[in-house]
């Protein structure tokens, strides 16, 4: 209960984790996004003010009058500016339409000053309350009383008087400044925090939701490997437990009882020993299991010669075939196959596919051990027509502590760690350890190794 808490907490951890880390990314890219949008707007709008300013500029600068009092020509020039302290007359000239009317004409104002910066003339769209005080300044944004924003751009007209006026030596007749509302690009910017705004909650659920999701996923593997530990942990206690209940039960009989017959405390004193031996066998198993399950290093591989480990194991295990009544054979190639290995592992993995193969095989069958090459594999086989294993049953047998048949296993003397060991070896060796059986057939264990390259 307590580990599933733990866990639990783990997960939501992981998961407010997840959330954070998304949320900062997504809201510095948002953040980002909005930021690059407001500014490819605002030079846009620069980009059109400038190029207004400059086409007016081109077409106003060659008619400009060279004298000090330019009212007369302004009023020709432009018919719908208001010359400062006259009537306003709102005709629009050719240059106003040529320049103004490829925009919203009441977006943009003009506004001419002399060169001491006397204004001159100015649109009657012009934000109302304007200083009428010229500021050089090319760049300006005004804003109004009423919290609306212009921007504004100021260009230095020339007279085309030939002779400049050697009184004041000025070449710059007076200066043009163009400008435009910001009222429909902060309108726009208004939108557009608005989406990012109403949006960021539901952005925010999503992004909890497939934090929790992941961190689910994340701790998955995690938990079964705890479960498996725990399960592992579980099983060795109990398979160390029978034996050494056994050991102490037959030790305390032998401090109660005062055996007359040396034969008997033989007796009592062999199946001490047998337990004790049990005992040690599992320790070493869950050893040698947990020493290739940690380092499965292949540095200290020797070439291995596995026609010889075969003939040698099948050797070895035919008085007990035979003890048996199992006819044991075996087929070996001529040429001789290597492998890279560690030996006493690779004799560890083939022993215990013979010896599973002797216990699971009822009298009057035969068991076959063969070895071949297929492409750059060695395989070897071990068929036997013995009790064979259900398909439900195969999926688990290389499980840690697994027996199909628990009573007649132990009996054997199996404490289910052989096949583990086996495929453990194999994988170690970079190889493969498979099964095919059939019930009440027989069944074929399968040994795949790369060979020496
Ligand atoms: P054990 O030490 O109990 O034999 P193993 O890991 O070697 O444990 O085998 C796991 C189980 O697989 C055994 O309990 C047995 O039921 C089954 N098994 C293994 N080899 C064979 C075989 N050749 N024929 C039938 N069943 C087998």
């Amino acid at each position: 209960m307590s580990n599933t808490r733990l866990f639990r907490r783990s997960r939501l951890r992981l998961c407010l984790w997840y959330a954070g880390v998304m949320g900062v990314i997504l809201s510095i890219s948002g953040l980002g996004a909005y930021r690059a949008l407001i500014r490819a707007n605002w030079v846009a709008m620069e980009r059109e003010i400038e190029s207004i300013a400059g086409t007016l500029h081109d077409s106003v600068e060659p008619l400009l009058p060279p004298s000090a009092d330019p009212t007369t020509v302004l009023r020709q020039l432009f018919p719908e500016l208001c010359l400062n302290q006259h009537r306003c007359n709102r005709k629009p000239t050719v240059i106003q339409r040529h320049t103004m009317g490829i925009s919203d004409r009441d977006t943009y104002y003009i506004r001419l000053f002399n060169h001491r910066g006397k204004l001159l003339a100015f649109s009657p769209n012009q934000p109302p309350n304007l200083s009428p005080t010229f500021n050089p300044e090319p760049w300006q944004t005004i804003s109004t009383t009423q919290g609306i924003r212009y921007r504004q751009f100021t260009i230095m007209l020339h007279s085309a008087d030939a002779n400049p006026n050697p009184e004041t030596q000025r070449s710059s007749w007076g200066y043009l400044q163009i400008g435009r509302t910001l009222a429909p690009l902060d309108a726009e910017n208004v939108r557009i925090q608005r989406i990012l705004v109403s949006w960021l909650p539901l952005v925010l659920g999503l992004v909890i939701a497939s934090s929790w999701w992941l961190s689910g996923l994340a701790m998955q593997p995690i938990y079964q490997s705890y479960r498996q530990q725990q399960q592992f942990t579980a099983d060795a206690a109990h398979e160390l437990r029978t034996p050494l209940a056994s050991l102490l039960a037959t030790v305390e009989a032998i401090l109660r009882v005062t055996f007359s017959n040396p034969q008997d405390t033989h007796t009592m004193l062999r199946q001490i020993e047998r337990q004790g031996r049990r005992l040690s066998h599992l320790i070493a198993d869950l050893l040698q299991l947990t020493s290739l399950e940690q380092h499965s290093s292949s540095e200290t591989f020797q070439p291995c010669c596995l026609n010889d480990l075969i003939s040698d194991l099948s050797e070895e295990f035919l008085e007990l075939a035979t003890d048996s009544d199992i006819q044991l054979t075996y087929d070996i190639p001529k040429p001789l196959i290597y492998v890279l290995g560690n030996e006493p592992q690779l004799y560890r993995l083939v022993s215990n596919l013979i010896d599973n193969a002797i216990r699971y095989t009822p009298a009057g069958n035969s068991i076959n051990v063969s070895l071949e090459k297929s492409d750059h594999t060695a395989v070897i086989q071990v068929t036997d027509t013995g009790i064979g294993i259900a398909p439900t049953e195969q999926a688990h047998i290389f499980d840690r502590f697994y027996r199909v048949n628990r009573d007649r296993s132990r009996h054997t003397g199996g404490s289910g760690l052989g096949l583990a060991i086996a495929r453990a070896i194999a994988t170690a060796h970079h190889g493969s350890l498979q099964v095919q059986s059939e019930l009440g057939v027989g069944s074929t264990f399968t040994i795949r190794l790369p060979l020496r390259g």
